[in-house]
């Protein structure tokens, strides 16, 4: 059965990876999505893939104030009204060892994406969803906030920041019927993961050193976290089907987090 008929769903950083791979598996569930980003081309030929009436394109800056508002003004004035954001788009810049080495410049840009950015949508989005009495927020944080040790400082404390921001929202918007959840993946082979490790040049030796670290997993022993497994939490968690959750962290790493 299709579980968003009818619901109009925006999903930044949504031309590559999870946010991509999720706005098509929305579309199949009947939902009305608008897929957010700054990679123009690539957004552009994913909605030509996808070829359907209900999949579009917005050039957005989550940085950026305006870019934003005027990303839900386009949801509202095209189907008038927006039942889901998830704020998904995010970067991990360089990966670092020790704080020793880490440049600040760096750091303000990554908390300028993975946390404003994710501020920004949840502002517009609520300014919506609040007279609606309805709505349903999502972030892409990752298992680096529950386990802390793997990436940047900047990333973890970007994706430490959104869940607590997540939690706050929970509580401010509850009362108006509107829930917020974050999803926390493992290392998922998507183009960040090859950017992330530089010596990895393509997905499929991605795919090989991801299946070396997964086999300390019982639960993912022999396979590797995909961008559909993400999707699939994000289907549930926007659709009726978790109406009664909110301020969670779904953490998808087979089990790894408490190994
Ligand atoms: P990806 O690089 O394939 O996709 C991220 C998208 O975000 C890109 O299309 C990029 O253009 C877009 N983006 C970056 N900055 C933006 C901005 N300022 N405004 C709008 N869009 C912007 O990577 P992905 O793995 O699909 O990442 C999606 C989310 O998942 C990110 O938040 C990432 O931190 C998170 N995540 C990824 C992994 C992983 O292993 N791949 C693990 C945990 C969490």
């Amino acid at each position: 059965s299709r579980r968003l008929e009818g619901k109009v769903a925006i999903i930044t950083g949504g031309a590559s990876g999870i946010g991509a791979c999720t706005a098509k598996l929305f579309v199949v569930h009947g939902a009305k999505v608008i897929i957010a980003d700054v990679q123009d081309d690539l957004g552009l030929s994913l909605c030509k893939e996808i070829a359907s009436e209900n999949i579009s394109y917005v050039h957005c800056d989550v940085t950026n104030d305006s870019d934003v508002k005027n990303l839900v003004d386009i949801a509202i004035s095209k189907y008038e009204k927006l039942d889901i954001m998830y704020s998904n788009a995010g970067i991990t810049g360089q990966h670092k060892m020790s704080i020793l080495e880490a440049e600040n410049d760096d750091f303000k840009k990554i908390i300028d994406v993975n946390l404003y950015g994710g501020f920004l949508c949840a502002k517009y989005a609520a300014r919506t969803m609040v007279p609606a009495k309805k709505g349903v927020i999502l972030f892409t944080s990752s298992n680096s906030s529950v386990t802390s040790g793997i990436g940047s400082h900047a990333y973890v404390a970007s994706k430490s920041g959104i869940v607590g921001l997540a939690k706050n929202l929970c509580v401010d918007l509850g009362l108006h019927g509107i829930r917020v959840n974050c999803i926390s993946p493992f290392f998922v082979a998507t183009p960040m993961l090859t950017k992330h490790f530089g010596f990895i040049n393509t997905l499929n030796f991605g795919k090989i050193m991801l299946n070396k670290l997964y086999n300390s997993v019982s639960v993912l022993k022999g396979s590797v976290l995909e961008a559909e497994d993400v999707a699939e939490t994000a289907l549930y968690l926007a659709s009726d089907e978790s109406r009664i959750i909110s301020g969670q962290n779904i953490v998808i790493d087979g089990g790894y987090s408490v190994t």
